[in-house]
């Protein structure tokens, strides 16, 4: 029997986790082969090209604001050459009282500078950014195509290897580390380390070495609208992204004087259906009434262009699993992106590198890791006995039976 091949590192699954990780692992000398069940990078909800990107300034979830800002500085400075920064505008919930003063004291406290997040009343806001809306602006906002950084981050490189159209369906401990097997039940290859990044295909992989995880889909389309200059849109469109229930780009003038403008995008909890769904458009032309705070707008004049479907891999307690598998050594996972693919890849690349190279943790502290945020998105959260286990990394949990915390409200 002739003798597997064998990678000191291989990477399931070539989005923008696998595809970011991968990058960051050659910049720091390392061989590493990734594998795509797909016959080119990107070929899934990394083949998004109208993300948004911005760390989360909302009251009531501390660790999500630590990680999201730590996350959206290793994206700024990851992606600077696609990197669109236009600003994005996060309106004030109409339900809840306004106080400019109270906002910037608030941000203040939170350590965000006026570039990063200024508070603004209406008139500011439509003099800044054309919106006549009390808000919070994050001037350093901005929108990254998934699909091209992707491309980027697998450009060829004497060190990589890709194997496209290969498909793993299991893995199996072996002296060497562990052997991947393809649907078939036929041996691929094995490797020393494997770092999982097949979003929900990482929950099957997992089960095949008795690991549980609560990973569930969510189904999220993106309308594409095209609008006439004559429309009673036209005026209202942004000139800046919109965050709030749900997001919009800034509206793009076309040659002939007629509008694009993508608008996004429905959350369909438990869904994975990737065809086009009318009713998603209807429930984005709603969300853009309420994004630009036009009720009276008359939705049919916003006509569909186009749209992108995705499914997002999101995890029972909405932050997304980045780590080593403690109680399998050798494995790692980034998984669970949920809607911030942009930022946790960013910080996906950096915590993974730094777990397979076992590298110094005064590095990834001065990052901005704390140990407590390690571990908020440490695989072993889920697992009976993960506290106990904690202190010791590296250590086995009891035992890999999920507990599932309840989901918070959705995005
Ligand atoms: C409508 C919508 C709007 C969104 N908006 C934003 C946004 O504004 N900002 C933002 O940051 N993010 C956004 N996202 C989320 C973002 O698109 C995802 O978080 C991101 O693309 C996930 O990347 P990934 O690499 O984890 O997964 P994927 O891109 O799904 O990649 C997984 C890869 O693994 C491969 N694979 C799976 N199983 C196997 C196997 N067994 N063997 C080999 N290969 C395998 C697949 O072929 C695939 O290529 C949005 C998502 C949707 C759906």
């Amino acid at each position: 029997m002739t003798s597997l091949q064998h990678h000191d590192i291989v990477v399931i699954g070539a989005g923008i986790a696998g595809a970011t990780i991968t990058s960051e692992l050659l910049e720091r000398g390392q061989t590493v082969c990734i594998i795509d069940a797909a016959s080119h990078p990107a070929a899934a909800c990394s083949s998004h090209a109208f993300a948004i990107a911005h760390p989360h300034v909302g009251r009531g979830a501390p660790r999500l604001l630590r990680l999201t800002r730590i996350a959206f500085l290793m994206a700024e400075a990851r992606w600077g050459q696609t990197w669109n920064q236009h600003g994005i505008f996060q309106p004030n919930k109409r339900d809840k009282t306004f106080c400019r003063d109270d906002v910037a004291t608030y941000l203040k406290s939170l350590d965000l500078d006026e570039a990063m997040a200024k508070a603004l009343d209406a008139d500011e806001a439509l003099q800044i950014c054309g919106i006549n809306q009390n808000g919070i602006w994050l001037p350093r906002g901005a929108s990254l195509n998934l699909s091209e950084v992707t491309h980027g981050a697998l450009k060829p490189h004497p060190k990589l290897t890709c194997c496209w159209n290969l498909s793993v369906a299991r893995l199996e401990k072996v002296d060497a580390g562990w052997r991947l097997i393809n649907p078939q039940d036929q041996p691929i290859m094995t490797a020393g380390k494997v770092i999982i990044a097949a979003a929900l295909e990482t929950k099957s992989l997992v089960e095949s070495i008795d690991v549980r995880l609560p990973l569930r889909p969510v189904r999220g389309q993106l309308s594409i609208f095209s609008i006439n200059m004559k429309s009673s849109w036209a005026p209202q469109l942004p000139h800046t992204a919109i965050t709030g229930d749900g997001y919009c780009l800034p509206a793009k003038k076309l040659t002939d004087g007629n509008y694009q403008w993508i608008v996004g995008s429905s959350f369909d909890e438990g869904e994975s259906d990737l065809q086009d769904w009318n009713s998603s458009d209807d429930f984005n032309r709603e969300q853009a009434k309420g994004l630009l705070n036009y009720p009276e707008g008359d939705t049919k004049q916003l006509q569909k262009a186009g749209s992108f479907v995705g499914i997002r891999c999101v995890a029972g307690d909405r932050l997304p699993i980045i780590g080593a598998l403690s109680q399998r050594p050798g494995i790692f996972l980034a998984t669970a992106l949920g809607s911030r693919g942009a930022l946790w890849s960013a910080l996906a690349a950096k915590l993974i590198t730094a777990q397979v190279l076992e590298d110094d943790f005064a590095l990834m502290a001065r990052l901005g890791f704390a140990t407590d945020l390690v571990a908020a998105l440490a695989p072993a959260r889920f697992f009976a006995g993960a506290l106990a286990a904690a202190p010791a990394l590296g250590a086995l949990a009891s035992n890999s039976k999920p507990i599932l915390p309840s989901a918070p409200k959705a995005r």
